[in-house]
């Protein structure tokens, strides 16, 4: 995990791109940098450590443009190390790119690349998508972007931008969260919410498989055939003080104590006039529930020991077998599941890999599908039949 985030617009681009990673910085700390376009070129700056060490190369160094792209780095592959940080550029340095994620067939496109003359300055799997931009790059960004991502396994959330055409940056998205955040005369791009907060409460969501042209004033979305597509913007009802303490020394011990309240407000918007709960405004209806033979209840990390607390309560009250899965596992085995069972899925982001791979293999199966989630509009709330939200604001810890 870690975070990217891009600017493009008229104000200063060194400091929004500082500030939003620093809002990401729990997403990944062991590098840092960005790439700004200085009006001659596309300048970088990086270096092992946490943000603040980035801060003051900027403050020795500072870069003057109005657009760039920025990262916070959680190694995968390759140390921590000035050279390994992001953004990674090709040879001529006229394209850089942040990305977040993993490419798995990074040695078959490393040897191919190097068949070809490319040579390599880092460790990371990040830098042969770089080469491979280059390589199929003819003037549109986006198009070499799209034509290199067929070649690319695993996942990715990239911010890509050329000095040929420093008024646009271009975007992709699969299995890494990305979202885009438009201002006026302005977008900012980000792993996530909070991150533009503080500029927009307006965003696109990208789709996996989704492309984007961003400009200061558009967003223009194609599909991995390069076929326009329509997204409406989606406006974020949290208050920017969410995403801060609130008064608490940290977001964790913030985010404990909310639970009592967030509980509430999972359930709340799904109460009757009489109190009751409502589930057949979700799908699950009487005759849906009686048929329940066994619940599954599967997720990753600390939404699996939900989901172990959860079986104890699910098994005394409705005397219904529960079984717990961690949805990396279970989804590499056959695990049988048919239209009598019950899939319940917790994921705060609703963008967990493993999770969304688990529900699709669910939904493949005819069990329905119940999510709960924090975030409205996020993959997991698409795809599930049935969700539930926190309602929770930002996470962070
Ligand atoms: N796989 C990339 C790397 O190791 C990106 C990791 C991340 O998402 O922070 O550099």
């Amino acid at each position: 995990m870690c975070g990217v985030v891009g600017y493009i617009g008229e104000q200063q681009a060194e400091e929004i791109l500082l500030d939003g990673l620093s809002k990401l910085e729990y997403r990944g700390y062991d590098s840092a940098g960005v790439s700004i376009f200085d009006g001659q070129e596309l300048q970088i700056r990086k270096k092992k450590g946490r943000l603040t060490r980035l801060a003051a190369v900027l403050e020795a160094q500072p870069l003057s443009g109005s657009a760039g792209i920025g990262h916070t780095r959680w190694a995968t592959h390759g140390a921590p190390s000035d050279s390994n940080a992001h953004p990674h550029a090709n040879k001529a340095g006229d394209i850089a790119l942040v990305h977040n994620g993993i490419i798995e067939n990074h040695e078959r496109i490393r040897e191919w690349l190097g068949t070809r003359g490319y040579s390599f300055r880092s460790q990371t799997d990040t830098e042969v998508i770089v080469h491979l931009v280059d390589f199929f790059y003819r003037g549109d960004l986006l198009e070499a972007v799209r034509l290199a991502s067929h070649r690319l396994e695993g996942s990715y959330a990239l911010i890509v931008m050329s000095s040929h055409n420093p008024e646009e940056l271009v975007v992709a998205r699969k299995d890494s969260p990305l979202v885009i955040g438009a201002g006026e005369g302005e977008h900012i791009i980000a792993s996530d919410i909070p991150a533009v907060l503080k500029y927009t409460k307006d965003v696109y969501f990208l789709e996996d498989g989704e492309f984007a042209r961003v400009t200061r004033d558009s967003v223009d979305i194609v599909d991995r055939y390069g076929l326009p597509v329509f997204r409406d913007l989606f406006h974020v009802d949290w208050e920017m003080d969410a995403a801060e303490k609130g008064g608490y020394p940290h977001f964790m011990l913030k985010e404990i104590n909310e639970e009592p309240r967030a509980l509430k407000d999972t359930f709340n918007t799904r109460l009757t006039d009489s109190g009751l709960l409502d589930l057949d405004m979700e799908g699950l209806t009487k005759e849906y529930l009686a048929d329940i033979r066994r619940i599954l209840i599967v997720a990753c990390g600390t939404a699996y020991h939900a989901g172990v607390a959860g079986k104890y309560l699910f098994e005394e009250i409705l005397g219904i077998p529960v079984e717990v899965d961690v949805a990396s596992e279970f989804r590499y085995r056959r695990p049988p599941m048919d239209e009598h069972d019950l899939f319940v899925t917790i994921s705060q982001s609703g963008e967990t890999a493993d999770t969304l791979a688990a529900v699709r293999l669910a939904k493949r199966k005819g069990t329905k599908v119940l999510a709960i989630t924090n975030v409205v509009g996020s993959t997991l709330s698409r795809m599930a039949d049935m969700v539930f939200y926190t309602l929770a604001g930002p996470e962070i810890a």
